[in-house]
């Protein structure tokens, strides 16, 4: 799978285009052309997000051009990482040992719902008729599948709202983990999501992705429930999570804010922020 977000620009047949990301695997027919540009960049290209106008274009590793690095790489084929500068901003202040719960909870909320921008890129659309205070026009509504949101509790919860407000007929499901003492495995102990299952887009929210042991289990639990089309947001990465989740379910895309370094011998990512749900609920 290759994968690319870019923004910005581009002209493109005489017409300005805008790279707004893809996760998708090369279509067969286009295998010919990949193996004419060897290890060539596939770019899905959308214009005005109309699934209509959407073209390949294959860029020849040396071929110049002024896209931005991508947001991902070969080692993570999962995993996207949302590299706006608000983010990053707001994750920094986020970190900071000093912010107080109420901006900590703030900001995860903020941040929460610029990332769902990426993380729903590819709704799909359908078209539908306006009537602007000036003549009948044609415009795109969200369509097809529905979103459902499921926080891993606790700290999950504090991404809901943010990703509401950016998409407010979302349901919400809930998930609570805990880690068995013998196994050490994760086990729900509360699990509730909306009845139609299978006509359900899921979007798992969890601040923070470290051993992705609770990350894997709420897919595992999700996949038994019968969902089949299922992201996971997160603010932070380790990359051993990042791993886990993409060993155990690589149809799973991550989106994150940070891939950080590693985690410590008590499971806390580094250099991280800390523990997400007492920071977000003054349990510290
Ligand atoms: N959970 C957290 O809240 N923080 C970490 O660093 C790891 C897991």
């Amino acid at each position: 799978m290759l994968r690319l977000a870019v923004r910005g620009p581009l002209e493109y047949d005489h017409q300005t285009l805008c790279v707004l990301g893809h996760h998708r695997r090369i279509p067969p027919a286009s295998t010919a052309l990949v193996h004419q540009v060897g290890d060539g960049i596939l770019v899905i290209l959308r214009s005005l997000r109309q699934p209509q106008y959407d073209c390949l274009v294959f860029f020849h590793p040396r071929e110049d051009s002024t896209f931005r690095a991508m947001d991902t790489t070969p080692e993570f084929p999962t995993l996207f990482i949302v590299r706006h500068p608000l983010v990053q901003h707001k994750l920094t202040i986020l970190r900071d040992r000093s912010t107080p719960t109420k901006i900590f909870k703030e900001l995860v909320d903020e941040i929460a719902m610029l990332m769902a921008y990426e993380a729903t890129i590819e709704l799909t659309l359908e078209q539908t008729a306006v009537e602007t205070p000036l003549e009948r026009s044609m415009g795109w509504r969200v369509s097809g599948k529905k979103l459902t949101l499921v926080p891993i509790l606790r700290a999950g919860l504090g991404m809901v709202e943010g990703v509401l407000r950016l998409v407010p007929g979302a349901r919400v499901g809930h998930i609570g983990l805990y880690r068995d003492h013998d196994t050490l495995e994760p086990v729900d102990y509360y699990f509730k999501i909306p009845g139609d299952v299978s006509e359900r887009e899921f979007l798992i929210l969890d601040p923070m992705l470290a051993t992705g042991g609770s990350a894997a289990a709420a897919v595992a639990s999700l996949k038994r429930a019968g969902a089949s089309r299922i992201r996971f947001l997160c603010i932070v990465a380790a990359p051993e999570g990042v791993r886990r989740l993409a060993a155990s379910h690589p149809d799973v895309m991550i989106y994150t804010a940070s891939l950080d370094r590693e985690l410590n011998a008590q499971g806390y990512i580094l250099p991280g922020l800390g523990d997400a749900g007492d920071r977000l609920f003054g349990t510290r």
